[in-house]
């Protein structure tokens, strides 16, 4: 999830690619979540995921900045295990905006608009 997550930040298409399950997998230029900036990853739960394990389920919140302010993505992706590899099945997300006086999602600590809520205009 966290390597997915770094390569939305890095817009590593063939990674993301190859760690999407072939059943539910866009096509490769339809990922358009690359071409976002991406500030924050934070994970909230994850439900097994170990080893022995087949399926798993993470959420998480991704935050991106643009030009108009800031998103939180709040997700709850579900994978599947094959051959050694954790593939990413599905989700359910929802959007919500990034409040102008709340803390960063990067965490700097400092409020929203003044970190990466600036560089966003
Ligand atoms: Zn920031």
């Amino acid at each position: 999830m966290r390597s997915r997550y770094s390569a939305y930040v890095l817009k590593d298409l063939n990674y993301l690619l190859k760690t999407w399950h072939p059943d539910t997998r866009p096509v490769a230029n339809d990922l358009g979540g690359t071409t976002l900036r991406w500030i924050g990853l934070e994970i909230v739960r994850t439900e097994h995921g170990s080893e022995q394990d087949s399926v798993g389920v993470v959420e998480f919140i991704a935050s991106y900045a643009h030009a108009a302010g800031g998103k939180r993505l709040h997700e709850v992706s579900r994978f599947v295990r094959a051959q050694g590899c954790w593939l990413y099945v599905d989700g359910d997300c929802r959007l919500s905006d990034i409040l102008r006086n709340g803390r960063c999602p990067c965490g700097s600590g400092r409020k929203f608009k003044r970190c990466c809520g600036l560089i966003a205009r």
